[in-house]
């Protein structure tokens, strides 16, 4: 990741959230966004030019346009019409990002228009944030790396988040995926949870 004075960035257009501009590149605002949050909390990620990665809960773009600056492609799935019509703008100048109107659940309609991927990157505060991911393991490399940012209130209200985060581990580590992180995203973004994993086979 590229790194100025302690502020994580990317390189690409700017204007999409009215981000501030950092010696010519995009400060990536761990406020607004889960991923540097994530970084800035201990979670080893990273992006590269060579990757292909999945993105499940676009929504307006916001995070997606970051990885978009990084990687080689983006498929980027949403399905909210409001949010979708931020995203194809975004994607108007990104090319490498392809907008996606589809529900995550169903990754067998939008399965034709997605390659094999390096990263899964799903962030759709749904009370089935496991399954979804479940859904769409099969797009993953062996050796791929999967990004699950969990809202735990999107689960269950009244538990307790942790418990819903031992739960959903529990359940990640059935699907055949090694956690290799796994930590809040406190101060940055409250009740949430991201999970760090490897598919190994
Ligand atoms: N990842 C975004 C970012 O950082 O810019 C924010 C995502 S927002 C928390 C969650 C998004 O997931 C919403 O836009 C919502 O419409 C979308 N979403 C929820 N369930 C979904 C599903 N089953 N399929 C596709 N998108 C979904």
């Amino acid at each position: 990741m590229k790194v100025i004075r302690g502020t994580i960035v990317s390189e690409g257009e700017g204007g999409v959230y009215g981000e501030r501009m950092l010696n010519g590149c995009r400060v990536w605002d761990p406020h607004r966004s889960k991923f540097p949050a994530a970084i800035l909390n201990g979670a080893p990620l990273d992006l590269s030019s060579d990757m292909r990665v999945l993105y499940l809960g676009a929504a307006n773009g916001t995070t997606v346009s970051h990885v978009a600056d990084y990687v080689e492609t983006v498929y980027a799935v949403e399905f909210a019409p409001r949010p979708m019509q931020d995203l194809i703008e975004v994607a108007r100048r990104r090319l490498n990002l392809v907008p996606i109107m589809g529900d995550a659940n169903r990754p067998e309609v939008y399965g034709c228009f997605v390659e094999a991927v390096d990263m899964i990157y799903q962030d759709v505060a749904q009370p089935n944030q496991a399954d979804i991911l479940r859904k769409n393991l099969p797009f993953l490399k062996k050796g791929g790396i999967a990004i699950l940012m969990l809202k735990a209130r999107s689960v269950d209200v009244r538990r307790p988040s942790e418990e819903i985060a031992e739960e959903t581990r529990m359940s990640l580590r059935e699907m055949g995926l090694t956690i290799t992180w796994s930590g809040t995203l406190d101060p940055f973004h409250k009740d949430h949870t991201c999970m760090l994993c490897v598919k190994e086979a």
